[in-house]
């Protein structure tokens, strides 16, 4: 296990921008912002959406599309470092209009309307590297 104590940031309220995609925004705001280490939740609506599941044989994500609007019921993630810069990961679970729900890894979300809510943490970042037991980028320290 490691484990990091970090101090708690800025708390920001963050309305995204209609037609951007979810996880450029974040990342955008993390380096606007000076954001090494966060944690966040979004709620809103997509119009659109490509979400993953790792599949832990091949060490590969399987690609799912949601081209339907979807309810963003739940989305959340974490900032950390990762190739010397913020990089966003984030897990989602959207709603389609029966209120069947689908999650997986968040991979791109095309914004009808969405609502940021992040927490900055201060103090040495966590730092992603390739893990090669399971072939995913983890924090290394
Ligand atoms: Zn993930």
């Amino acid at each position: 296990m490691l484990v990091r104590e970090l101090k708690q940031g800025r708390s920001l309220f963050v309305r995204l921008d209609h037609g951007a995609d979810v996880v450029n925004q974040i990342s955008e705001l993390a380096v606007d912002e000076g954001i090494h280490s966060g944690a966040f939740s979004v709620l809103g609506s997509l119009t659109q959406a490509k979400i993953a599941f790792y599949d832990q044989e091949s060490h590969e994500y399987k690609e799912i599309a949601v081209k339907e609007t979807a309810e963003l019921v739940s989305c959340t993630g974490n900032v950390s470092i990762r190739e010397g810069r913020p990089f966003v990961h984030a897990h989602v679970v959207l709603a389609d209009s029966c209120g069947k729900t689908r999650g997986g890894h968040l991979v791109h979300g095309k914004i009808f309307a969405a609502e940021l809510f992040l927490i900055e943490l201060l103090g040495e970042p966590m730092v992603r590297e390739i893990d090669q037991r399971t072939g995913l980028y983890l924090w290394s320290g």
